[in-house]
């Protein structure tokens, strides 16, 4: 099914209470969130934080590498590949251990990791003990919340330095299983800490981490996994719900929603499962199903907005659009009440990112119902949340377009470029607004219009004409396989060889002046007359048509059989 709605790039879970964070990330604004825990004066920034590490490694330690050596890691110990989530973020300058929303990931940042592991001989043991060691916090069960901990260093300090030696010495017990060398492990060590006194330090002193590192590794060789891990069948309510989130991330939606439906088992009032559930079906495509979960969650939580949004999306996807229309309105209505009462437990800051997002929706339903200016005010309400949203400006166009408004579709069209510079369909859309100003051009023209007048008019529709091909051009530039964009562009090439051929030379040295192209060609043909011009731009249009039809453009096919030889 073709996607109409805007869903986020981020799984937005419930932040239900204050006391746990249960959005769950990945990606760029996973990475944002962790440098932005590590250097919380920072604002959250993606673009200007990764200017700040430029540098690129020869031998960066890859994400294909990193994934192999956590599966090894974890084969060591019996744990289970599917507890972890490990992602490269290429400005966090660390590598770390964090729990989100009860999902257990691993940082790290790549060109950091190959600087401190030192390369020994060629060999990945450095990069491979700094990911054991986060395995190792998190094994340990000393990985915090990013989002709850005021910053990173939140534990105590000594608490802290304890915590690195558990993890040098699970990591340096890996490698040792792994069959790397004591020595490997040293070198890294010896990057990273020093002999000052570690006392107002995080981390532990070199000679403590060398003492740790020596025991772990030795321990290696004794062959006693159960000293760090005991594989347990999942049985709580939220393994399972980690491994549904693990599932779905990886849109194997059939066996998160066995997951979920397992944790719900267990646990039934788990909101965080019935909602995710509800989600995942309808990643599926079971909007129905969908639609019960939410429905089931609004009864046990009725001031909570997102069930409605959840269902009005829901009926949107089925096609029924009135019902959309009614869910969302709730949504809207309940969210703005929790916002105007401070009410925390029924949104969340991060809720107010997406607030757009029912309007936006909402919108798209009422375009549907042809509720045009109900359609109008949400996409205006979408700009004033969002300013720079490409798909509200590109939909008010449209809504002009109906109006009759086709220099506020022309203006609404170049705001929708501007904040999405390479959508081929915006340059489509703008063309065609061009083609209907074109003829509204040419509609001044009248009996009473004397030559001069008429010469003019017909001046400034090339204008609009050649700016129409010029923008599916674009719209082709952005799309090479955008048929009804070389029908369109093929009509156009079509309708100026016309022009020129009915009207007398006046036009025709008003063509040469403008179109470059044109007067290339023109100055080489040897006709030089307004046949030779017609010849060209029927060839520009045959050739357009020919591509369009190799596409699928049927009205493409009907046209070189009936003008093109
Ligand atoms: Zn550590």
């Amino acid at each position: 099914m073709k996607k109409s709605l805007v869903t986020l790039l981020f799984i937005p879970i419930i932040t239900y209470s204050q006391s746990f964070n249960t959005d769950i990330y990945y990606g760029d604004q996973l990475c944002g969130i962790a440098q932005m825990a590590l250097n919380p004066n920072n604002s959250l920034s993606f673009t200007s934080s990764s200017q700040l590490n430029t540098i690129e490694f020869p031998d960066s330690f890859s994400v294909d590498l990193a994934n192999t050596a956590l599966n090894k890691i974890l084969f060591q110990i019996g744990a289970s590949r599917d507890r972890f989530i490990i992602q490269a973020c290429p400005n966090i300058k660390n590598a770390l251990a964090v729990q989100l929303g009860g999902v257990r990931y691993i940082l790290y940042d790549q060109n950091f990791i190959v600087q401190v592991a030192d390369n020994f001989e060629n060999s990945n043991w450095g990069e491979i003990f700094i990911l054991a060691h986060e395995v190792g916090h998190h094994i340990n069960n000393h990985s915090v919340d990013l989002l709850l901990a005021e910053n990173i260093n939140s534990e105590s300090k000594l608490k802290q330095r304890e915590q690195e030696l558990d993890a040098d010495l699970f990591a340096a017990f890996i490698i040792s299983r792994l069959g790397g060398s004591l020595e490997e492990i040293v070198s890294v060590i010896e990057n990273i800490s020093n002999n000052i006194n570690d006392q107002k330090s995080s981390h532990p002193n070199l000679e403590k981490r060398l003492k740790a590192v020596k025991v772990g590794f030795e321990r290696g060789i004794g062959n006693n996994t159960l000293d760090f891990y005991n594989s347990t069948p999942l049985q709580t309510a939220e393994e399972y719900f980690n491994r549904a989130i693990l599932n779905e991330l990886k849109e194997n939606y059939d066996a998160a929603i066995y997951d979920y439906n397992k944790a719900i088992e267990i646990d039934p009032f788990n909101h965080n499962a019935l909602y995710r559930m509800g989600v995942a079906k309808k990643e599926k495509g079971d909007y129905f199903g969908s639609i019960k979960n939410h429905t089931k969650l609004s009864d046990i939580y009725p001031q909570w907005y997102k069930p409605y949004s959840e269902i009005g999306t829901a009926y949107y996807e089925i096609g029924d659009y009135n019902s959309a229309i009614r869910f969302l309105d709730t949504s809207i209505q309940k969210k703005n009440r929790a916002i105007e009462f401070k009410d925390y437990n029924n949104f969340s800051e991060s809720d107010e990112n997406d607030s757009y997002l029912d309007y936006f929706n909402r919108g798209q339903a009422y375009l549907k119902v042809r509720m045009y200016d109900e359609a109008f005010n949400d996409f205006k309400k979408v700009i004033e949340l969002n300013k720079n949203n490409h798909r509200a400006y590109s939909q008010l166009s449209q809504i002009y377009i109906l109006n009759n408004e086709y220099y506020l579709a022309l203006s609404s069209i170049n705001k929708a470029i501007e904040y999405n510079p390479s959508g081929s369909k915006n340059y489509f859309n703008k063309a065609v607004i061009l083609d209907i100003i074109h003829q509204s051009t040419l509609d001044e023209i009248d009996d009473f219009s004397d030559e001069e007048d008429k010469v003019e008019i017909l001046k400034n529709a090339l204008d609009f004409k050649l700016s129409e091909i010029e923008n599916y051009n674009l719209a082709i530039k952005f799309d090479n396989e955008y048929a009804v964009a070389y029908r369109s562009r093929g009509v156009a090439f079509e309708y100026i060889a016309n022009r020129i051929v009915s009207y007398d030379n006046q036009l025709l040295d008003y063509y040469l002046q403008l179109s470059e192209k044109f007067n290339i060609f023109y100055n080489k043909s040897l006709k030089k007359s307004n046949e030779s011009a017609y010849d060209y731009y029927m060839l520009s249009a045959c050739n357009d048509w020919v591509i369009a039809s190799s596409l699928g453009n049927t009205d493409s096919t009907t046209w070189i059989s009936d003008y093109c030889n």
